[in-house]
């Protein structure tokens, strides 16, 4: 018995310093186990923390201090992660590039920038941000209504036309012997940026006159002109604006006006302007700078890029360029730059529109002087700006009156000229889009509209509400 208590207590003894040992090898593995799971999820955090802050910093990953103490895989791994965010951070940029297009309604073009995309994994259907930004392009481009569901046709679509702004109204009002003139057709810059927010805050959208019709082939092999069909957004409207005699003629450029059109150091279209000291600065003292500066704010304020038509005589040159000057010691330098500035221009969005080269009134000219202008403007003016098949008339003055068909020899002249598309004047809207050719009218906002007729602007904005207030009463 005794003995065998003794045995029984001697492997009781035995079996509880097993047990211990058991358990202390338990807690260990738990220890070590913990222990190494904190220690790699707190490794983990770092390298997590040490990426985020070098995206956020811009940081390229060009850093060699973090490389130092990393293995051949560990450093596989970083390059790996930074490689994934660069490349979604591409993407994030390229939406924000389609968006741009989109709300400008070249859904096209930005369906067409994402499925452009090629990452490391494949095509732009690997990526979800893409597949998505495209899905909502398609949804909204088929909610467009057409005209924005506020007009019926193109026949409704208001044509504005400007002349060049006064960027400093103390040198055009200044009392001198064109102060009533300036006062009559010129409008301050403050007027036309006012303008210009009223009519985005109506809902309407710039388009140019080349995007109201389309020459069309007849399955007979002729041709005929036929009013586009556009789509907008619901409550949006298209509007066109024009700038007429885009010369910075000579006699305005020391009251107040820009002197020339020229490109800035990005290649955009600026103005230079002659300061009252007799300084040249650049800036937007002109209608195209600050539309452009407007469009880019408001990328939902063109249609597919479009912005307006520069209309544009000869006789003193075009854009402030002197290129009528054929013996000046500039003249191919002048050429050349004006020539930039043009491409500049059209890139941008802009269209250009004969205005004849000197300016006369065609109505009353003989076919001769029509004639001989046109040709003198298409050598001296068609040569560097390019083909147009615009013409706007000086004063407006048609060469047909009233609302009748273009015949004769006035007609004839123009079309060999390879001018089909034809601007005048009138208070309220009216096309004509006949087989061979379109007629439109333009519509005059300027200071002789503000005090003579406020009413014919009022579906555009209050006249009170623009004017500029420090602009001299009427004196005619
Ligand atoms: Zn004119």
């Amino acid at each position: 018995m005794i003995e065998n208590r003794n045995n029984q207590d001697k492997r009781s003894k035995k079996k509880s310093k097993k047990a211990l040992i058991i358990v202390l090898i338990d807690i260990l593995v738990i220890v070590l186990l913990f222990g190494g799971y904190r220690l790699f999820i707190y490794v983990q955090d770092k390298l997590d923390e040490l990426t985020a802050e070098k995206i956020e910093s811009g940081d390229s990953g060009d850093n060699s201090q973090d490389s130092q103490g990393l293995t051949e895989e560990q450093k596989a791994a970083k390059a790996e992660q930074e490689r994934l965010r660069t490349e979604e951070t591409e993407r994030k940029e390229l939406i924000a590039q389609a968006d741009q297009l989109a709300f400008g309604y070249n859904y096209e073009g930005a369906i067409a920038l994402l499925k452009s995309y090629h990452g490391t994994e494949g095509d732009y259907r690997l990526y979800t941000s893409l597949v998505k930004a495209i899905e909502r392009y398609e949804s909204e481009q088929s909610k467009l209504l057409l005209y924005g569901g506020v007009y019926n046709s193109v026949y409704e679509i208001s044509h504005l036309f400007f002349s060049a702004l006064i960027a400093d109204t103390s040198r055009a009002f200044d009392g001198d012997s064109n102060s009533l003139s300036y006062n009559k057709y010129n409008l301050t810059i403050a007027e036309f940026e006012k303008i210009l927010q009223t009519l985005y805050d109506q809902g309407y959208v710039l388009v140019n006159v080349s995007d109201i019709y389309t020459l069309e082939s007849q399955e007979d092999g002729t041709k005929r002109y036929v009013a586009n069909k556009f789509y907008l957004k619901e409550g949006k409207k298209p509007i066109i604006i024009s700038e007429d005699d885009v010369a910075f003629y000579e006699y305005m450029l020391n009251d107040g006006f820009a002197s020339k059109l020229v490109l800035d150091e990005k290649g955009k279209p600026t103005c230079e302007m002659i300061m009252s000291d007799g300084t040249i600065s650049t800036g937007s003292f002109d209608i195209v700078p600050i539309v452009d500066d407007f469009v880019e704010q408001h990328p939902d304020f063109s249609y597919n890029g479009a912005k307006g038509l520069l209309t544009l005589t000869g006789y003193e040159g075009i854009l402030g360029y002197r290129t009528n000057e054929m013996t000046s010691a500039t003249y191919s330098e002048d050429v050349e730059e004006a020539k930039k500035v043009v491409e500049a221009l059209k890139a941008d969005g802009w269209e250009f529109a004969c205005h004849s080269w000197g300016h006369k009134d065609m109505q009353a000219a003989e076919v001769e002087l029509l004639k001989n202008d046109t040709d003198r403007w298409i050598s001296e003016v068609g040569s560097i700006l390019g083909p147009t098949d615009i013409y706007a008339f000086p004063f407006g003055n048609d060469i047909e009156m009233g609302g009748g068909i273009y015949i004769g020899d006035k007609y004839e002249v123009l079309k060999e000229s390879g001018f089909h598309i034809f601007l005048g004047v009138y208070k309220e809207p009216w096309l004509h889009i006949k087989k061979n050719y379109v007629r439109m009218t333009r519509r005059p906002i300027d200071g002789q509209t503000f005090f003579d007729y406020p009413d014919r602007l009022k579906d555009l904005f209050r006249v009170e509400e623009i004017i500029y207030p420090s602009r001299p009463d009427k004196t005619w």
